[in-house]
């Protein structure tokens, strides 16, 4: 006999379950996402949750967080080395190699995607193991109204499930001309502070990393560090500038942050978090940026490309930290209470017909009586019942109980999907 930890059957650490009615949510916030970004020619990719653990730490970077210290690694029984997808976009651009879509004559290659994302982290509200992500990336293309777009897109999403209290942060990373300078000088300026031993080793490792830092006490002594924006070549300046320009066009509001650096190290010019204020230290809702080397260090040919992932369940919460219900249709708009048997073959049947019209019907199972089936009723939610016994039946017809009045007509049995078609309207 096998036995089981005591823990074995509660969701690991980390990771909670979707149910109803809280997952209804969920998908509508998922889909919300999403909806921009299918109207402006994203076509959808999905990506195995898998990956070999290289596509990561050559893709996201050796130095990062997500690499050396998030990431979920298994060794297969053939010996293979794989790592639960800690994001997206290096296994969107890894697919979009593999299947040349690059080469298909229509750059950029624009993808979207939504899954299941999995980091080792101090789980806390907001943070978790296994989380979800909506994102895009726009490949082969290096044009600020793509940057633009995405970000747009990003907005008009958040807008539009009537999210207000979120900010985006904009920042230039540069590119190969001018990054290498300035990531001297920085590090001139941070091997001066006093830092502990993980930190000294990513200034030479990654030293925009630092910049990075949420610790209060490293923070305060980055203060007059060499600022970026000064060491951009003059083709970086004019492509951000171009970014600002069409964004303010767009009436997107921006808050320019030098600090602005982000998590991976593929990132190149454009740089942008979404931040909401109503989330305590988990704010960031989503982010991106644009890679422009990615495609090279997987072993691609030069693809400059930009992207973005928005954080599903950090969104969910940002809507309840602002009070937003979203309207949701009904999961059921009508309920069939059958009294006895001939009844419900007759409901069941009209129970059918209902859902092939387009109409949102469930149906009392199990043999309840009639008291327990109206509460079912009520409790589905729906807004009609359709309540038939012997005699109706006898008279061709069923009672069409409208739940939020109370009123009651009896209907014909022909004439049922019609009624109701129009009275939902
Ligand atoms: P953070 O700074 O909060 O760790 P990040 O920079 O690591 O975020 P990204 O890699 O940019 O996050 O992922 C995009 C979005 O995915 C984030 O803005 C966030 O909304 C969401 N996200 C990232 N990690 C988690 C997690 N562990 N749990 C829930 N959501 C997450
Ligand atoms: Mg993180």
């Amino acid at each position: 006999m096998t036995t089981y930890p005591v823990n074995a059957f509660t969701a690991p650490k980390g990771t909670y379950d979707l149910t109803p009615p809280d997952s209804a949510t969920f998908l509508a916030v998922r889909e919300a996402l999403a909806a921009p970004l299918r109207r402006s020619g994203y076509g959808y990719i999905e990506t195995p949750g898998f990956e070999h653990v290289e596509l990561f730490s050559r893709g996201v970077g050796e130095s990062t967080d997500i690499v050396t210290k998030e990431m979920y690694t298994l060794t297969t029984k053939g010996g293979t080395e794989l790592a639960l997808r800690p994001e997206g976009t290096a296994s969107v651009l890894r697919a979009a190699l593999e299947r040349n879509l690059h080469k298909a004559g229509n750059l950029p290659v624009k993808l979207w995607y939504s899954g299941s994302y999995y980091r080792y982290e101090r789980p806390q509200a907001g943070r978790y193991r296994h989380f979800s992500q909506v994102g895009a990336e726009a490949i082969g293309a290096e044009d600020p109204a793509l940057d633009a777009e995405l970000i747009i897109l990003a907005v008009d999403a958040y807008r539009s499930l009537g999210l207000r209290d979120f900010r985006l942060l904009l920042n230039s990373l540069g590119d190969k001309e001018c990054r290498p300078a300035y990531r001297e000088a920085l590090q001139g300026f941070l091997r001066g502070l006093d830092l502990d031993e993980e930190t000294r080793r990513r200034i030479e490792i990654n030293p925009l990393r630092v910049l990075d830092d949420k610790r209060e006490a490293v923070r305060k002594q980055l203060v007059g560090a060499p600022a970026l924006r000064d060491h951009l070549c003059e083709a970086c300046k004019v492509y951000h500038e171009r970014v600002r320009q069409l964004l303010t066009a767009a009436g997107v509001v921006f808050e320019d942050d030098e600090k602005l650096v982000r998590g991976l190290d593929y990132y190149t010019r454009t740089t942008f978090e979404f931040i909401h204020d109503g989330l305590g230290s988990q704010s960031a809702v989503g982010g991106g940026g644009r890679y422009d080397g990615l495609s090279e260090m997987i072993g691609g040919p030069a693809l400059p490309s930009v992207g973005w992932a928005l954080g599903v369940d950090r969104t969910v919460l940002a809507l309840r930290a602002e009070g937003v219900e979203l309207e949701l249709p009904a999961a059921t708009e009508v309920y069939a209470v059958p009294l006895g048997d001939a009844a419900r073959d007759v409901l069941f049947d009209l129970v059918t017909a209902l859902r092939r019209a387009g109409v949102a019907a469930d149906f009392a199972f199990g043999g309840k009586g009639l008291k327990n089936a109206m509460k079912s009723a009520n409790r589905s939610g729906a807004r009609f019942a359709l309540v038939a016994g012997e005699r109706d039946l006898a008279e061709g017809v069923v009672q069409l109980k409208d739940l939020e009045s109370g009123d009651q007509t009896p209907v014909a049995l022909d004439a049922v999907v019609e009624e109701l078609r129009a009275r939902r309207g």
